[in-house]
């Protein structure tokens, strides 16, 4: 029996050959492709501007930098999400705190963050920047997270790792509400360049920090100078920034990948609802749906309805990895890791990003599953789960 992985990369022979021909091409880093990835990326997104950057990892990491978070400072996220969203800020030498999920969306409950948010400005700890992450890709609720940000005086960094041309309200993730809004590129997401990342917002000031950020604070470009040029040899570091470019490998794949976004995510969404069509009847919560947005179906993520079966997750995750299909579980809430854990944060700290995690389970979702792969996994599922899967 073939593995099947929980997610796969798509790579195309045009993929292919767009790497190869800038191999053989005179640039392999700070050429024309990465300006045109960022721009086809932009383009696609409806936002005035993209900065690529080496891995979503980098780009909150500068994101928060240009956006002043810094020693002292508070930063908010969800639990619910991968280790990056919350480290991004300690790097700043920030404080994190977390707000609690909607069990419905899994994604940051907007009544936890308003509720918290009353009390920190009683006590005196509203947070800097809040980053709310679009778990699965369904969009986070950023209007009305706009509405608080304006309110109380926060900044708004969606993690949009997993919303690659996902959409809210009708427009594109990534172009409004948010300050800024940071993708991945990695391997296992929507759009991959092997290992990349880009941040997008409508603010030019603020993509023009993150573009010094990225490359070490230095300029060659003499409206940004300090002091006069002296020669066509002349830069001058005017930041403290990082290497944190991407390359000319990379954008070229990045850039074909994205002429098959809207086919693909197409792909994710006919099999999204396949499973919901296969598994509505499995004692499991499946991925909710919401009118007002279009997710762009990252993951393919159920809960074990623990009121309707006596099959614990680890028992169903145990037997589907023995039957060789890939699920996973996504995510151990942030808070609950050791190193989280020493900065003082308690399991129940959050109980319903625990709650979803304990019944949490990711099952195969990528553009090229088949329908006989994916019946596959609803047939060992539903023995798993000790009822007929059909
Ligand atoms: C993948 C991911 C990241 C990190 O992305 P990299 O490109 O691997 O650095 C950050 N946040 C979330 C939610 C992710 O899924």
């Amino acid at each position: 029996m073939e593995f099947i992985p929980y997610s796969r990369q798509n790579l195309s022979e045009d993929d292919v050959a767009a790497v190869v021909s800038v191999l053989r091409s005179e640039y392999l880093t700070q050429g024309p492709v990465v300006p045109a990835f960022e721009a086809a990326f932009a383009d696609l997104h409806q936002v005035p501007h993209a900065v690529a950057v080496a891995n979503a990892t980098a780009g909150l990491h500068i994101a928060c930098l240009a956006l002043g978070v810094g020693p002292g400072k508070r930063v908010w996220t969800s639990p619910n999400s991968f280790l990056a969203s919350a480290n991004c800020a300690l790097h700043c030498g920030a404080f994190v705190d977390f707000v609690d999920i909607d069990p419905q969306t899994r994604n940051m409950s907007v009544e936890r963050l308003a509720a918290k948010l009353e009390l920190a400005r009683k006590a005196g700890t509203l947070p800097h920047t809040v980053i709310p992450v679009d778990f699965s890709g369904l969009p986070c609720d950023l209007q009305p997270i706009r509405e608080l940000a304006d309110s109380y005086g926060f900044r708004i960094l969606e993690d949009a790792s997993h919303a690659t041309g996902a959409s809210y309200h009708g427009k594109p993730v990534g172009s409004q509400y948010a300050d800024a809004s940071v993708f991945s590129f990695h391997a296992v997401k929507i759009v991959t360049t092997a290992e990349g990342g880009l941040i997008t917002t409508r603010d030019p000031e603020l993509a023009h920090k993150l573009r010094l950020l990225r490359s070490h604070g230095m300029t060659r470009t003499p409206g940004d100078m300090e002091r006069a040029s002296e020669g066509e040899w002349y830069y001058e570091q005017i930041a403290l920034g990082y290497n944190y470019r991407i390359t000319e490998v990379q954008a070229a794949l990045g850039l074909s990948q994205l002429g098959r976004l809207s086919s693909m995510h197409e792909q994710r969404k006919r099999l999204a609802e396949r499973y919901d069509r296969l598994l509505g009847l499995l004692p499991l919560i499946l991925p909710c749906r919401q009118p007002d947005r279009d997710s762009a179906w990252h993951l393919y993520a159920v809960e074990i309805d623990d009121q309707r079966t006596s099959a614990t997750r680890d028992a169903v995750f145990a037997a589907m990895r023995a039957a060789r299909i890939g699920v996973n579980v996504h995510y151990i809430p942030i808070h609950t890791q050791p190193y989280y854990e020493r900065l003082g944060f308690k399991t129940d700290d959050f109980p319903a990003s625990v709650r979803y995690f304990r019944r949490a389970l990711s099952i195969p979702l990528f553009p090229q599953l088949s329908h006989p792969d994916q019946d596959r996994v609803v047939e060992v599922l539903g023995n798993s789960l000790q009822v007929q899967a059909r």
